[in-house]
């Protein structure tokens, strides 16, 4: 079976650029993981993850191209990878890098994929938000990180964020919308539908809300890809599924 995987048709322009968000398709991995499960952390078998990893590698011809991911925490961390970091940068929810010729990778299962991309000096970011990263502005983060370390500017950057639960799906207690509201009120509003109780969160919006705050361009930011929850035949889905694997979303410059 072939791998799914999504690309940003705007991001075609850009030279060198490899990105993509698959899917759980095409994959080894058996329920409740299957198929193309790219977690070690979820308590599936380590050789078929191994095998998932370099089949997908060959499928997308990146075999000779290292991708390296985060453990990853549900934190605000932004890990700086260079050439020499070795496949896993440490514990962090995002990565980012100037270095060319890696790619960086993010997994997830309903949370946010975001990849980040600057084009005048070949950065990358992918970044990893659920309800907790978004509440501690981990996007928002990334963008001040960026600027800082490689001396970019916020309106040079282009994000992208990838298939993770929608508001038709995401239903949370007000214990969740408190903790954003903490800091993101103003981006809360109009991304929470309240029904009783409790309500319907639209992560993206929030970040997307994150992103403009810190001087990306609203034109440069770009949604792909479904709702999860709603898609549990092409993606991973916690929420849906209970116990299951995570997909694979990917971005960085080759020379
Ligand atoms: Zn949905």
């Amino acid at each position: 079976m072939n791998i799914f995987r999504l690309q940003v048709p705007q991001w075609d322009v850009f030279d060198g650029l490899v990105h993509g968000f698959l899917g759980r398709l095409g994959g080894r991995s058996q329920l409740p993981y299957a198929s193309l499960n790219v977690s070690y952390d979820h308590g599936d078998d380590v050789q078929t993850v191994k095998h998932n990893w370099c089949d997908l590698k060959m499928a997308l011809e990146l075999s000779d191209v290292d991708i390296i991911t985060a453990n990853q925490v549900h934190g605000d961390t932004i890990l700086k990878v260079s050439s020499g970091t070795g496949k896993r940068a440490g514990l962090g929810d995002g990565l980012m890098t100037d270095a060319s010729n890696l790619l960086l990778g993010i997994m997830a299962a309903d949370c946010v994929p975001l990849l980040f991309l600057e084009p005048g000096r070949r950065v990358a970011a992918a970044v990893h938000a659920g309800w907790r990263g978004t509440g501690a502005g981990i996007a928002a983060n990334a963008v001040t990180r960026m600027t800082e370390e490689y001396r970019i500017d916020p309106s040079g950057l282009h994000v992208a964020m990838g298939p993770s639960i929608g508001p038709c799906c995401y239903e949370v207690g007000r214990d969740v919308t408190k903790q954003i509201e903490a800091d993101w009120a103003e981006a809360l509003r109009g991304a929470w539908r309240p029904d009783g109780a409790k309500g319907f969160l639209d992560l993206k919006a929030i970040n997307e809300a994150q992103l403009v705050s810190v001087g990306v361009p609203r034109s440069h930011i770009v949604r792909i890809g479904p709702c999860t929850a709603c898609n549990v035949e092409k993606f991973f889905s916690y929420r849906k599924e209970g116990k299951t694997g995570s997909q694979l979303s990917f971005i960085g410059w080759l020379l």
